[in-house]
């Protein structure tokens, strides 16, 4: 599996995520390619992100770094923070990132602006 990433390590780590729990590559919705982060695909790629709409949350496009698995985006957003295949842990804080890369419902509460 080809993974697009700056500095990118063997457990698809790259220049600007790079936690021991930094572990996974996110296929994008708009190039279809694996990159290690959406910053890799800022600076790499000549297009704009797209994020993945919820009716296809059941495409495989998720790369677990630890194992080489690639989960579906439903597989990664409903798991304990962890690998369904290998029980690496991934990191939570990946939660707050999860609107640059999918769609995902707006968050119920007082707005902030
Ligand atoms: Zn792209
Ligand atoms: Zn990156
Ligand atoms: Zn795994």
């Amino acid at each position: 599996m080809k993974v697009r990433g700056i500095n990118l390590d063997s457990q698809m780590r790259c220049a600007h995520y790079h936690g021991a729990s930094d572990i996974v590559a996110i296929k994008m919705k708009c190039c279809g390619l694996y990159y290690a982060c959406k910053d890799c695909h800022a600076e790499l790629a000549d297009h704009e992100i797209e994020v993945w709409p919820e009716s296809q949350w059941n495409q495989q496009a998720i790369l677990c770094g630890a194992c080489k698995t690639e989960l579906t985006i439903q597989q990664y957003v409903q798991d304990e923070w962890c690998c369904p295949v290998c029980h690496e842990r991934f990191n939570p804080g990946c939660r707050n990132h999860y609107h640059f890369y999918f769609e995902v419902p707006p968050v119920i509460g007082p707005r902030s602006d």
